[in-house]
């Protein structure tokens, strides 16, 4: 018997963790519906988001980072100046050219997209 899963509530509408979690779901063989409060999608034109590794790890897996990384606008380097921090750390893309003393995080981005 064809089992349904109905994916609603906070935080598991359609952003992120919903449609990801219906992925999963469905390649199991379960019948999911995500239900969503927005009644459209917002007309913001996007916003730029790093993509740290666990993101591009399940992206891998799930088959759709090369169409990520084609939207990649293409970060190079970022740098955070915590406050009382004696020195900035930071981060430089591994395709960038750009040569920095930040030591990169195990957590850090592993893409500007
Ligand atoms: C300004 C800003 C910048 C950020 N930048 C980054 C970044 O660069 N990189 C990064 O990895 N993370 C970033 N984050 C964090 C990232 O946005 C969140 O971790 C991520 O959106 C969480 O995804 P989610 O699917 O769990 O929740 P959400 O994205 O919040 O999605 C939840 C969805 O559920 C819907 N919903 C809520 N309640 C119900 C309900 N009762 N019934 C039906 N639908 C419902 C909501 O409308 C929403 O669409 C940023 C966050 C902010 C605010």
């Amino acid at each position: 018997m064809l089992m349904r899963i109905l994916v609603s509530g906070a935080g598991a509408g359609a952003g992120v963790a919903g449609p990801v979690l219906a992925y999963w779901l469905t390649r199991q063989g379960f019948a999911v519906t995500v239900v969503e409060r927005a009644p459209a999608l917002r007309k913001t034109g996007g916003h730029a988001v790093d993509l740290f590794r666990p993101a591009m790890n399940i992206s891998a897996k799930m088959g759709v980072l090369p169409r990520v990384e084609e939207r990649a606008t293409g970060t190079s380097r970022m740098t955070l100046h915590p406050e009382g921090a004696r020195r900035p750390s930071g981060w430089t893309s591994p395709r960038s050219s750009a040569t920095s003393p930040a030591s990169a995080p195990s957590s850090g981005p592993t893409s500007g997209c």
